[in-house]
C-alpha cells in the first residue's frame, strides 16, 4: 500500500522519482533491522520530542514522500508541539510545492510554509537552498525526516538542534543530526505524538527524556541489533527465516 501511494504521488508529480529510490534504501534497511521499532529508536524518538517542546522555535521540515505518507502524523505532532511546518524538497519545483502545501492544509494544518521562501541556507546550490525565516531558517530545533546528507550538516553547521528520522544509521544525516531516530517514518511519528501529548505539560518529563539519549551508545546499539539480527537468521537452519 506504501509503495502504491508513492508510485502514484510520484506519477501526479507530489514525490520526484528519486524519492521512490530513496524509500527502496529505507525499506532495504527496515528489513534488517526486523520491520519494527528497536528500543533505541523509542528512547531517540522521546528525546526528540523533548527538543521540540522545548524549543524556543520549533519546526516539521516535509518533503513530498513525508507529506505523501505522514500527513496526519505531520499535523498530530505539529498541534502537540505547538511547531511550524514547512515544505521543503529536494527536487523543487514551484508546482510541486504548492501541491504539497495545497495537500497539508487540506489536511488541517494550518498555515503551511514553503510557498514564498525568503531565505536561504548558506552552501547549498539555489533551489535546494531556498527556505523561509518564519520556518527553517529561524527555527532553533528542526524536525527533518528523510532528509539529505548535506542539508543536515549546513543546519547543523547553522546552530541548529536537528532531528532526522532515517532508518539508515550510516547516513550522513543520521550521524549529522542532533538527535538520530533510526525507525521507519510513521512508526517513528505515531511514537513521538503519543508521547508529546503525554510530555507537552510534564516539563520534568520532557527533562528526563532528553537527559535519556546518549547519541553515540544509541546509534552503537542500533548496529548491534541488526548485527544480532542478520546472525540470528543466519545460524538457522538453511540461512533464512522469518525476518524478525
Ligand atoms: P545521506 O545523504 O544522509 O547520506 P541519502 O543519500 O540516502 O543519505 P536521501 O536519499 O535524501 O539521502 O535520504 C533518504 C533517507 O531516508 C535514506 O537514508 C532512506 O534510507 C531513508 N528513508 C526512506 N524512506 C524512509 C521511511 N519511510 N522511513 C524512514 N527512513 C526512510
Amino acid at each position: 500500500m506504501t509503495r502504491k501511494k508513492l508510485v502514484t504521488a510520484a506519477r501526479e508529480g507530489l514525490v520526484a522519482w528519486e524519492g521512490i529510490i530513496a524509500h527502496g534504501r529505507g525499506e532495504a534497511f527496515d528489513y534488517l533491522l526486523g520491520e519494527r521499532t528497536l528500543p533505541q529508536a523509542e528512547v531517540a524518538a522521546r528525546a526528540a520530542v523533548a527538543y521540540l517542546l522545548r524549543a524556543d522555535r520549533p519546526l516539521l521540515s516535509v518533503n513530498g514522500n513525508v507529506a505523501v505518507l505522514a500527513a496526519d502524523e505531520i499535523g498530530d505532532l505539529a498541534r502537540a508541539t505547538r511547531a511550524r511546518v514547512e515544505v521543503n524538497v529536494f527536487h523543487r519545483t514551484e508546482e510541486r510545492v504548492e501541491a504539497l502545501v495545497a495537500l497539508l492544509e487540506e489536511r488541517g494544518i494550518g498555515r503551511v510554509l514553503g510557498r514564498n521562501p525568503d531565505a536561504s541556507l548558506p552552501g547549498l546550490e539555489h533551489p535546494r537552498a531556498l527556505s523561509s525565516h518564519e520556518g527553517i531558517y529561524d527555527a532553533d530545533v528542526v524536525l527533518v525526516p528523510l532528509e539529505d546528507g548535506d542539508r543536515a550538516e549546513v543546519l547543523v553547521g547553522m546552530g541548529k538542534t536537528v532531528i532526522s528520522i532515517d532508518l539508515n544509521p550510516l547516513s550522513r544525516t543520521n550521524r549529522a543530526a542532533t538527535v538520530a531516530v533510526v525507525d521507519e517514518l510513521v512508526r517513528a511519528l505515531r511514537i513521538m505524538v503519543a508521547f508529546a501529548r503525554e510530555a507537552k505539560d510534564e516539563p520534568e518529563m520532557a527533562e528526563t527524556a532528553q537527559g535519556a539519549y546518549e547519541k553515540a551508545g544509541n546509534l552503537r546499539g542500533v548496529l548491534g541489533a541488526i548485527q544480532e539480527n542478520l546472525e540470528a537468521h543466519a545460524t538457522e537452519e538453511g540461512g533464512v527465516g522469518d525476518n524478525v
